[in-house]
C-alpha cells in the first residue's frame, strides 16, 4: 500500500507490538508456572494449559492447586496476618507504593502478556488496564497512610479469599489486592483459569519488592480451587467477581458462616439515547460500551434503548460505524477488537446469537471478521422485544440488542426491566433530564454522556443480581474492615417476679400494614407472657400472606424515598415528640411485659428518644461525596436508600432495639417490614399508635408479629425485599442467607450488640444506604 492508497482509503497498515519480552518471560519459566504460597514457588500436582485465544497457541502450563495447597496458602496468610496488620499505615503505604512503581516499570510486559493471554487489544491493555492497575495501587497506598484518621473505629478483618474472572485479569486483581492490603489484611487470590499469567508476574513483583512472606498468596486452578478457598474456615472474608451463577453458589455455600462477602457479578446494562443526544458522540459511546474488550465487560452497555423519534436515523449511523470496526491480531496497535477469551466463550456467545436468529430477529453483523482464532463479529439486533432471551440474559460478548421508547418514564421502566443492576449510560444534552433519570435507575454506576469510565477513587458495584458491595473509592474500603468491638458490656437485669398488671390485658394489638391496623391473615393469635410467666397480651400470628401485604404496602410508598432529608427529619422529630408524651405508658409496658425495673424502663425510653433525635439529625446530614476521579469529570457518590428492608429485632431491648434499627433505616428513605422482639413484641405494637399520630406515611413502617423463623423465611424469599437486617436467633441465619441468594439480597446479621451505647451509630446509616456513582463529564 503506498501513501496515496492510504490517503484515499484512510486505512492503516499493520502496526504490531513486539511480544519478544513476554515470550522471553515465558521461556525463562520453561513455560510452566507454580503456585505462589508463603513467598515461595510450589509446583502444583497437575497442570493445565493457558492458551492465546487469538492463535490457539499454548502459552504456558499452569498449576492446579490441590486442596492441601489451598490450605497451605490460607495458613500462610493466617500466620502473616498478625505482623502485617500491626504495621503502621505508613509502612503498608510504602509497600503499596512500591507495587505501583514496579507495575509502572514493567507496564509494557504486563500489557503484552495480558493481551497474549486474554485476546484483548494491546491498545486497551497498554492504555487502560495497566495504567488503571498502577493507579489503584497508588490510590490505596494513600488509604493505607490515612486509615487510622479516616476509619478510627474500624480494624482489618484477617485472611481474605479473593477470586477474579478473566475479562480484566490484572485490573480485577488490583481492585481486590490493593484495598485488602491497605486496610491491613492478608490474602489468597485465585485468578481465572483462562488468564493466570499476569497474576503470576504480579507475584514475582511482590517478591521483588520484599513484601513479607504470606501477605499475598496466588493460587491457580479451576472453579473447584475457588470453591475450596471460599469454604475454608480460616478465610474471614470473600471477595468474588464473576458470574451471578457462581456468586449465588458462594452465597449459599457460606450462608450462616459469618464470613463477610462482597459479590461483583454480571449485568445487562442499559444504554439510553434520548432524542436530543449528540448522535455522533453517542455512536462513539456505543462503540466503547459494547465493543470495548469484545463486549466482555460486566457493565457493558448491552441493551440499547433509543427514543423512537430518532431510532431509524440513529440505527443508520451505527450500521455505518460498525462496518468500520477493525478486527485483527490483538497485538496490532491499529485494531479495534481482538479475540474472545476462549473457544468456550465463543460458543456461548454464538449460541445466544443463533437462538436469536432462529427466533427470526433482524440483525446486522460486521463482515470482515478473521476466521481463525476466537474472533466474533460485532453484532446488533436492532428490534428486540424486552422479553426476548437476548434482551434479558448477559451475553458477555460483542452483541448489542436494541429497543425503542417514547417517553422518559418508559425509558426508566425499560432500563429497570432486568434482574441486574450494575450500570447505565444516558445520552442527552439536557442535564435536567439526565439528573432526573439517573437516580431512578437501579444501578450502582450511571454515566451521563460517557460510558465505561473507571477510576480507583470511585466505587463500583451493583444492585440486585449484580451483587452487593462496592470496590474502589472510600465506600469500597468498608469491605475490608470491620468495626472494633460492639458487644454489650453490661445489660439490664431482667426480673422474673410477678408484677401487678395494670394495663391492657384485654387488648390484642393487630399488625400494622400500609398505615392501617390489620388482622392476621391466619386468624390466630399468640399469647405473650412476661419473664414471670404472666400473660400480658396477645399478638397476631403473622404468615406469608401478611408479609406479602406488608411488602406490597411498602412498595407502594415509594414517595418516602423521594422526600428531602429535612422533610423526613421533621417526621422523625414528631415521632420523638409523641413518644415523649407517652413515655410513662411505654415505661410501664417494659416493667409489666419485659421484666424491667422502673429505673431501667425509664432509661430505655430516654435512650429511645435520644436515638430518634440522633437519626432525625442525620436524615439530612449523612450525605455522599464528590469523588476526585479522572479529569473533566464530576463523579457524584450519592447515597440512596437500599429500598425495602426487612428488620428482625432482637429479643432484648424490645423498644430501644427496634428504634435503633428502624429509625436509621427510615431516616435514609427506606421502607421497612419490622418483626418485633419475639418474646416482647408489645412495645413495638404499641409503637404503631405513635407512628399513626406522627405523619409517617402509610407503608413506610409495617409491623408483623409472630414466629421469627417462618416470617424471616418469607422475607428472605420475597423478591421485592432488598435487604434484611437480622438481630434475632443466630440459628436461623444460615437458612436466611441461603434463601437470600436467589434474589441477591443484602443481609446484615448480628447476634449481640450494645444497644445502650450504640457504638455503630453511623454504621446503621451506611447499611441503610447504597452508593450510586454518577459520572458527569464537562468541557466547553
Ligand atoms: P465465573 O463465575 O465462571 O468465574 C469467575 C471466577 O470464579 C474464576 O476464577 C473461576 O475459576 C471461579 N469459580 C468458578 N466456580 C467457582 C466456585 N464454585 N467457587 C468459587 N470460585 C469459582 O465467571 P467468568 O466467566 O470468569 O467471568 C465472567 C463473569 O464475571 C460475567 O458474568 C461478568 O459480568 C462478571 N464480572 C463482573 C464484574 C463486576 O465488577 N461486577 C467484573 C468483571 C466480570
Amino acid at each position: 500500500m503506498n501513501v496515496i492508497d492510504i490517503f484515499l482509503t484512510m486505512e492503516y497498515g499493520p502496526a504490531p507490538e513486539s511480544d519478544k519480552n513476554a515470550q522471553e518471560f515465558l521461556d525463562q519459566h520453561d513455560r510452566r508456572f507454580g503456585l505462589f504460597i508463603n513467598g515461595e514457588w510450589t509446583e502444583g500436582e497437575n497442570h493445565f494449559p493457558s492458551l492465546n485465544p487469538a492463535t490457539g497457541e499454548t502459552l504456558a502450563q499452569i498449576s492446579e492447586a490441590s486442596t492441601a495447597q489451598v490450605e497451605a496458602a490460607v495458613a500462610a496468610a493466617k500466620s502473616a496476618y498478625p505482623s502485617w496488620s500491626q504495621l503502621s499505615g505508613h509502612e503498608r503505604a510504602k509497600y503499596l507504593y512500591a507495587l505501583a512503581r514496579q507495575i509502572q516499570k514493567h507496564s509494557r510486559l504486563f500489557a503484552v502478556l495480558e493481551t497474549l493471554d486474554n485476546g484483548k487489544p494491546i491498545r486497551e491493555t497498554r492504555d487502560i488496564d495497566i495504567p488503571l492497575v498502577a493507579r489503584h495501587f497508588y490510590h490505596h497506598a494513600g488509604w493505607a497512610q490515612v486509615m487510622e484518621q479516616e476509619f478510627p473505629n474500624f480494624e482489618s478483618i484477617g485472611v481474605i479469599g479473593q477470586i477474579v474472572p478473566w475479562n480484566f485479569p490484572l485490573l480485577m486483581l488490583s481492585w481486590k489486592i490493593a484495598p485488602a492490603l491497605a486496610m491491613g489484611n492478608t490474602l489468597v487470590l485465585k485468578p481465572a483459569e483462562q488468564t493466570s499469567l499476569t497474576a503470576l508476574l504480579f507475584a514475582e513483583i511482590c517478591q521483588e519488592i520484599g513484601l513479607p512472606k504470606g501477605v499475598v498468596n496466588i493460587i491457580t486452578g479451576h472453579g473447584s480451587v475457588g470453591e475450596a478457598l471460599t469454604l475454608h474456615p480460616d478465610v474471614q472474608k470473600i471477595a468474588f467477581t464473576g458470574s451471578t451463577e457462581v456468586g449465588k453458589k458462594i452465597r449459599r455455600n457460606t450462608a450462616g458462616s459469618s464470613k463477610k462477602l462482597s459479590l461483583e457479578l454480571g449485568g445487562k446494562s442499559p444504554f439510553i439515547v434520548f432524542e436530543d443526544a449528540d448522535l455522533d458522540s453517542t455512536v462513539e459511546g456505543i462503540v466503547d460500551a459494547i465493543w470495548f474488550n469484545q463486549g466482555q465487560v460486566c457493565c457493558a452497555g448491552s441493551r440499547l434503548l433509543v427514543q423512537e423519534s430518532i431510532a431509524e436515523k440513529f440505527y443508520v449511523k451505527i450500521k455505518n460505524r460498525i462496518q468500520k470496526l477493525v478486527l485483527g491480531s490483538p497485538l496490532d496497535k491499529g485494531i479495534d477488537m481482538g479475540a474472545l477469551v476462549s473457544e468456550e466463550q465463543w460458543n456461548t456467545v454464538n449460541g445466544f446469537v443463533e437462538r436469536a436468529k432462529a427466533e427470526g430477529l433482524e440483525y446486522w453483523q460486521v463482515e470482515n471478521c478473521p476466521t481463525k482464532g476466537c474472533y466474533f463479529p460485532p453484532t446488533l439486533f436492532p428490534y428486540v422485544s424486552p422479553a426476548s432471551e437476548i434482551a434479558q440474559e448477559e451475553i458477555f460478548g460483542p452483541v448489542l440488542v436494541g429497543m425503542t421508547f417514547r417517553s422518559h418514564q418508559e425509558a426508566i421502566k425499560l432500563a429497570n426491566n432486568t434482574r441486574y443492576g450494575l450500570a447505565a449510560s444516558l445520552w442527552t444534552e439536557n442535564i435536567n433530564l439526565a439528573l432526573d433519570v439517573a437516580p431512578k435507575i437501579k444501578a450502582g454506576t450511571v454515566w451521563i454522556n460517557t460510558t465505561n469510565v473507571f477510576d480507583a477513587a470511585s466505587g463500583f458495584g451493583g444492585y440486585r443480581e449484580s451483587g452487593f458491595g462496592r470496590e474502589g473509592g472510600k465506600e469500597g474500603l468498608y469491605e475490608y474492615i470491620k468495626p472494633k468491638s460492639t458487644k454489650s458490656s453490661s445489660g439490664f437485669t431482667i426480673h422474673n417476679k410477678e408484677v401487678n398488671l395494670r394495663s391492657y390485658i384485654d387488648r390484642t394489638p393487630k399488625m400494622y400494614i400500609g398505615g392501617k391496623q390489620a388482622r392476621p391473615d391466619s386468624g390466630y393469635s399468640i399469647k405473650v407472657s412476661n419473664p414471670a410467666g404472666q400473660t400480658v397480651g396477645e399478638v397476631g400470628e403473622g404468615t406469608r400472606k401478611d408479609i406479602r401485604n406488608a411488602v406490597e404496602a411498602a412498595h407502594a410508598q415509594s414517595g418516602w424515598a423521594g422526600m428531602t432529608g429535612h422533610a423526613r427529619a421533621q417526621v422523625l422529630y414528631f415521632i420523638a415528640e409523641n413518644l415523649s408524651a407517652r413515655a410513662e405508658e411505654f415505661e410501664q409496658r417494659l416493667v409489666e411485659a419485659s421484666g424491667y425495673s422502673g429505673k431501667d424502663a425509664k432509661l430505655e425510653v430516654e435512650k429511645s428518644l435520644e436515638r430518634i433525635f440522633t437519626y432525625a439529625a442525620y436524615a439530612d446530614k449523612f450525605d455522599g461525596r464528590v469523588h476526585s476521579t479522572t479529569s473533566r469529570h464530576v463523579t457524584l457518590a450519592m447515597h440512596e436508600p437500599v429500598g425495602i428492608l426487612g428488620v428482625v429485632c432482637p429479643k432484648e431491648y424490645p423498644l430501644l432495639g427496634m428504634i435503633s434499627l428502624v429509625l436509621p433505616a427510615i431516616a435514609m428513605g427506606n421502607r421497612v417490614i419490622v418483626l418485633p422482639s419475639e418474646t416482647s413484641p408489645l412495645s413495638t405494637t404499641d409503637f404503631y399508635q405513635i407512628l399513626d399520630t406522627s405523619d409517617v406515611p402509610g407503608g413506610t413502617v409495617n409491623i408483623i408479629t409472630g414466629d421469627h423463623k417462618s416470617l424471616t423465611t418469607e422475607l428472605a424469599k420475597h423478591f421485592d425485599v432488598d435487604g434484611i437486617w437480622y438481630f434475632s436467633d443466630k440459628q436461623n441465619a444460615e437458612t436466611l442467607e441461603k434463601l437470600a441468594a436467589d434474589s441477591m439480597k443484602r443481609t446484615w446479621i448480628e447476634s449481640e450488640y450494645d444497644w445502650l451505647q450504640n457504638p455503630l451509630q453511623k454504621e446503621f446509616l451506611r447499611k441503610a444506604t447504597e452508593v450510586k456513582n454518577i459520572w458527569i463529564p464537562y468541557g466547553a
